[in-house]
């Protein structure tokens, strides 16, 4: 993207590795790092959909003391897991695509997360983001998972110029450098979570501000 060399880009990776040591970790990141589960990543990142992150780790919490492998969520009625994951958004809904998932991984997989795109995007619930989340943090396969925050921020600092997720995924995938495509989503996420929100972003001290356009944004702190 214009304006964007690898050295800039860099710059800011760095920047915001900076940043987020002084941040609440994420419950996806800490999800990969205590349990090194594909499959419980991709329960959370379900999960996670329309749900703040608060809520999401708790629901998580509770849904893996009850099941922590495919085997053992798929013997779960669906309104025992809608209750473990209350209040997630949408927590019914997805309550029955958990359990069906569980089901499908056991008939279909030999009960374990496929480590590949077409496989994953099969599986009720889950998305593109959902998918680059799991092969990325999860089987260590580089895939750019661009949920509302990579979207937006990627947009505000012309990293990209796109109007959905998919067209963002697509752009930073033509130049962003290999090595980034994994950590590009933690980092754009804590930083979302925590200084470039939604609406009014605190631009005033932002540790990027000086590499930073501010495309789209009309109203800040
Ligand atoms: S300067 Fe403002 S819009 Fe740009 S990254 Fe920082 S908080 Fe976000």
């Amino acid at each position: 993207m214009r304006g964007w060399t690898e050295e800039r880009i860099r710059d800011l990776v760095s920047r915001l590795e900076t940043f987020r040591e002084g941040c609440r970790v994420t419950t996806l990141a800490e999800v990969e790092r205590e349990s090194r589960s594909p499959f419980q990543l991709l329960v959370s990142c379900i999960i996670s959909l329309r749900t703040k992150d608060e809520v999401t780790n708790a629901a998580s919490r509770r849904l893996f003391q009850l099941a922590q492998t495919p085997q053992a969520l798929a013997k779960l009625k669906p309104v025992e897991i809608a209750k473990a994951i209350y209040p997630a958004g949408f927590y019914r809904t997805k309550a029955a695509q958990l359990q069906q998932l569980a089901s499908l991984l056991c008939a279909e997989h030999n009960g374990a997360v496929p480590a590949n795109e077409r496989d994953l995007l099969r599986l009720p619930g889950v998305g593109r983001k959902t998918a680059n989340l799991v092969l990325g943090l999860g089987f260590g396969v580089p895939a750019i998972c661009v949920d509302t925050h990579v979207h937006r921020i990627s947009n505000r600092l012309g990293l990209v110029s796109s109007t959905s997720p998919k067209e963002t995924e697509q752009q930073l995938a033509r130049w962003l450098p290999r090595d980034l495509w994994i950590p590009i989503n933690d980092l754009l996420v804590t930083f979302g979570q925590n200084r470039c929100h939604p609406t009014s972003p605190r631009c005033s001290g932002c540790p990027v501000t000086d590499l930073c356009p501010r495309v789209g944004v009309t109203r800040h702190r």
